[in-house]
């Protein structure tokens, strides 16, 4: 109910302009219609009996005021359709939901109100009591929410979000790791990965770990690959992703995965940093992961800390006893000799980073690695971002979907359940699936079908890309959105590569600026495709270097614009051009299949349900659509939703039945053909 503010002001003996002035003053917004409980509060307030009086008392005056108002509401509802005459008066409790609810991040008052049962007006006071003056309409957060409704017995929770497709093809966990309730979040062990020069130790620095930390019950003899171990130090456990190089970890990275927590940089002592140390550490760096360097091989002649450090301090990484905050333990893999001090440091970054989880949740996962085992089937290993995994849960994980059969740890040992920052292989997949893909516990079979089959779409393709195309990064450039450009440089010497920074030194925009997020000497490799599209906008570059057809395969499914040049007059042209948004996409028509009409299901005002079969190509969900009768077209509209009986699918090949829903003006009959498409773009100039 409303009043209108007209209205209101007559009421008070008012003008509008005076009535407007006062409602400005008491904090409310001015509208035409003033909510009820607010309109009583701005009477109170003006009226006000001669005197001002704070906050805390309207408060006070208004809780009172609407006990007084729910006991009468209470015993109207009890009397209702029973005669008055003769009826005890009862004093009834104010009804409020029961149990504890759910509250999305961000809600209105008038929202919490209806959810919660609280009066709009109490919640409103209690807000002004905390210094917040808010009408009806205000978002409040969920904290605030919280705050609120202390003292009144209402009990709510945050609401929790499943990973939605496009999240769980794009790893997006960050929703689902950040919705947790502070009190459900318990300390998860920290999860490390080794990186480093090739034949710096990496292999041997897991293996020496893994031997050293092992309590001997438990591995049975034989260990298993399985692509991560976990370790037990001081009481504390630590995860290891058993993959070293960063290729693996930048693969991972790529598809959106957040797995690692803590990287170690191996670098031998007797060798000193080598280029894929660099790589290493500037995929560590961009991954914004914490590094610990373990400088290996101590026992060698030719070994000599010392100067390591000094390398890693030239390239960024300040060690610690020089000032700086980078941890770096001298260690030997083959005589087993610093392994303790590493795991320590490793446990005081964990302990600094403050790593969390909410066990008390179904899953969350990431696949660490996948291949199809001779005697169970597809396995995966698994790493629990949050959540607890256990046996007989159905999740979807990339394109495939189970249940979980088995569980088995590194040492062989089953498992029943998986705690955060845990691994293990399961079994029981539909397929096997990419390392880097998300498994989500869904809550039985068919939700795990219906959103691997969503998954599976995107990654057909490539609806949610990974990297930015050239169209993507001009377009977010000319809106803004994109102030950072980063580029990977490769060059054919190093003298090339020092005058291209130069040079890109000199290219100036008032709006973007340029990042090298790597550089170096030689080919273009998959690796440096990965760690473009692993960020967000990145190019890669080459300079009189180029990319073999596997590294542009990879680079056109990333979705990485992978350039070269020969001129370094011409590289700087382009960027120049690109950071000014000059460059133009160009649109391309692309035909995707056909689709008969057989049956209307359904006719709404611009929408219509129709059942029918594809004839030529494909359908994808969200095509373009053309409307052909009798071989003309009569009008056009879009595919809005695609389904397999009552699947949602995001695509299906010719032969299929299947409907359709479709948006558009033209009344679809049967016999009549949709010709599905979309559009791609394409530059026009680009460097090619
Ligand atoms: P990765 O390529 O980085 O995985 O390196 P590996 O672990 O395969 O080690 C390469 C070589 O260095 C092997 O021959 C190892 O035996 C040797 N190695 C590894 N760690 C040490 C060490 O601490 N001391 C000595 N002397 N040799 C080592």
């Amino acid at each position: 109910m409303a009043i209108a503010l007209r209205q209101l002001a007559s009421k008070l003996g008012f003008t509008e302009s005076e009535m407007e002035k006062h409602i400005l003053e008491l904090g409310f917004e001015v509208t035409e219609e003033i909510e009820d409980d607010i309109a009583e509060l701005i009477i109170d307030e003006v009226t006000g009996k001669g005197e001002k009086k704070d906050a805390a008392e309207v408060y006070e005056q208004m809780v009172e005021e609407e006990q007084e108002r729910e006991i009468v509401k209470s015993q109207r509802k009890q009397t209702a359709g029973k005669p008055v005459f003769g009826k005890k008066k009862t004093v009834a409790r104010v009804e409020r939901a029961t149990g504890i609810i759910e509250i999305p991040d961000s809600i209105t008052v008038k929202e919490l109100a209806e959810k919660t049962g609280a009066s709009p007006a109490i919640l409103i006071g209690a807000l002004m009591k905390n210094g917040v003056l808010a009408n009806i309409n205000q978002q409040i957060d969920f904290d605030t929410a919280m705050i609120i409704l202390d003292g009144t017995g209402i009990q709510i929770k945050k609401k929790r979000h499943e990973a939605t497709a496009e999240d769980l093809f794009s790893g997006n966990l960050e929703k689902l790791l950040k919705e947790d309730d502070a009190g459900d979040l318990e300390v998860r062990p920290p999860v490390v990965c080794v990186m480093g020069h090739v034949d710096h130790g990496k292999t041997s620095l897991l293996d020496a770990i893994r031997e050293a930390n092992v309590v001997s019950t438990e591995s049975g003899g034989i260990t298993q690959h399985i692509g991560a171990y976990q370790v037990v130090k001081n009481g504390h456990k630590i995860t290891f992703l058993d993959t070293p190089g960063h290729e693996a970890f930048t693969a991972m990275r790529a598809r959106g995965a957040r797995a690692t927590d803590i990287a170690i940089l191996v670098v031998a002592a007797d060798d000193g940093v080598r280029p894929q140390t660099l790589e290493a550490l500037n995929h560590a760096k961009e991954a914004g992961v914490p590094i610990i360097v373990a400088v290996n091989k101590i026992d060698r002649p030719g070994a000599n800390f010392e100067k390591v450090k000094a390398e890693l301090a030239g390239h960024g990484l300040q060690p610690e006893d020089w000032g700086g905050d980078t941890i770096m333990i001298p260690v030997s893999a083959l005589k087993k000799e610093g392994i303790a001090e590493l795991l320590e440091s490793v446990l005081l970054v964990a302990e600094v980073q403050g790593l969390k989880a909410n066990p008390h949740r179904p899953a969350v996962g990431t696949v660490i690695e996948s291949h199809l085992d001779q005697g169970v089937g597809p396995v995966a290993t698994i790493l629990v971002n949050t959540g607890t995994l256990r046996v007989g849960d159905s999740f979807a994980i990339g394109k495939a979907h189970g249940r979980v059969k088995l569980m088995k740890d590194w040492s062989g040992k089953k498992l029943t359940t998986l705690l955060p920052s845990d691994t293990a292989q399961i079994a029981g997949l539909s397929e096997v699936v990419e390392s880097g893909r998300i498994l989500q516990v869904v809550k039985d079979d068919k939700t795990a079908r219906g959103q691997a089959n969503q998954v599976g779409g995107m990654i057909q393709d490539e609806l949610v890309q990974t990297g930015m195309g050239m169209t993507e990064i001009l377009q977010r450039i000319k809106e803004g959105s994109l102030k950072l450009l980063k580029v990977v440089i490769k060059a054919d010497t190093q003298g090339s590569l020092e005058a291209i920074r130069n040079s890109l030194a000199k290219v100036k925009s008032e709006d973007v600026a340029i990042k090298i997020i790597h550089s170096g000497v030689g080919d273009i490799t998959e690796s440096d495709v990965m760690m473009a599209a692993a960020s967000t906008g990145a190019l890669v570059i080459g300079f009189r270097t180029e990319a073999n057809s596997h590294v542009h395969r990879l680079a056109e499914r990333m979705v990485v614009e992978v350039v070269t040049y020969d001129v370094i007059y011409h590289l700087i042209e382009d960027l120049t051009k690109i950071l000014s948004g000059l460059l133009q996409p160009e649109f391309f028509e692309v035909e995707l299949g056909k689709f008969e009409v057989i049956k209307v299901f359904f006719t709404g005002e611009k929408e219509m349900v129709v059942g029918g079969k594809i004839t030529e190509g494909k359908l994808v969900n969200k095509a373009k659509l053309r409307v052909l009768r009798d071989g003309e077209k009569i009008g056009e509209g879009d595919l809005d939703a695609l389904k397999l009986v009552n699947e949602d699918m995001h695509e299906l090949e010719k032969g299929n039945e299947c409907g359709v829903r479709y948006r558009g003006k033209v009344k679809l009959k049967p016999g009549d053909i949709l010709e599905a498409w979309k559009l791609e773009k394409k530059m026009k100039t680009l460097l090619s």
